[in-house]
């Protein structure tokens, strides 16, 4: 049975980490597993301490900066001249930024609930997809590969803008591609600052997802725009628009 507060919803716009696919710790340390095994291998030991603090401060480094998105190759140079004594080549940063390309899309998996909820969904509203990640590569062929591309009318990356959520930026390119008003649209997603205070900014509805443990977590501040819905399952979007 359809929610009254949803009733105008035409679109359903969805964060992918943590709101489609799990992306937390696990994920993470996977991440972080495999950028260690492709450094000893190209450069010999890894200092995994120092590459877990460099990885840690990139990740949230965009929040801190304007919310401009971090560019892939500069990460995979700092990784390899934090931890090494050299000054990394071209082709060296090439290397390591194809590396985590592979990592990410061998590391995402899909849940059972997926890909009949998106088939359910489709059947009654447009659906999009906007994702906070520098490599753009890395969302677009591991959303085809988990077989969701087909779902969606529109996919945005912010390493394709330059700028993350909650920035107004990636969220009006996404409503320009699909040409909708924000008040028919509701965006599902895990992270309170990028997606909630992002999505209400914009004047979407916004449903928060609380599913998965976060890897990087934004408190809560004051005067912050509260979510239309917060749900513990992605699964219960069923009970609110179906
Ligand atoms: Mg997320």
């Amino acid at each position: 049975m359809m929610h009254a507060e949803f009733a105008n919803t035409k679109v359903i716009c969805f964060d992918l980490g943590n709101t489609l696919i799990e992306f937390g710790p696990r994920q993470i340390a996977k991440q972080y597993k495999g950028l260690t095994s492709k450094l000893t291998e190209m450069f010999g030991s890894c200092d995994t301490a120092k590459l877990k603090a460099i990885r840690d401060r990139q990740i949230v480094a965009p929040y801190h900066d304007g919310y401009r998105e971090n560019d892939v190759g500069d990460c995979c140079r700092e990784l390899i001249e934090g931890i090494y004594p050299i000054t990394a080549t071209e082709a060296q940063v090439r290397e390591l930024a194809e590396e985590r390309y592979k990592i990410f899309v061998e590391i995402i998996e899909l849940s059972d609930v997926i890909l009949p909820l998106l088939t359910d969904l489709a059947k009654s509203y447009r659906l999009a997809l906007l994702s906070n990640f520098p490599c753009s590569r890395s969302i677009r062929d591991g959303v085809e590969e988990l077989g969701m591309t087909q779902f969606f009318d529109a996919i945005v990356v912010s390493g394709e803008i330059g700028w993350v959520k909650p920035d107004p930026r990636p969220y009006q390119v996404l409503l320009d591609q699909l040409q909708s008003d924000p008040s028919e649209c509701v965006y599902v997603g895990d992270n309170w600052l990028a997606d909630v205070q992002g999505s209400k900014g914009m004047g979407m509805n916004s449903i928060l997802t609380t599913e998965h443990l976060p890897y990087e977590k934004f408190e809560r501040k004051a005067g912050d725009l509260e979510p239309d819905k917060t749900i513990a399952r992605i699964s219960e979007l069923r009970e609110l628009f179906l």
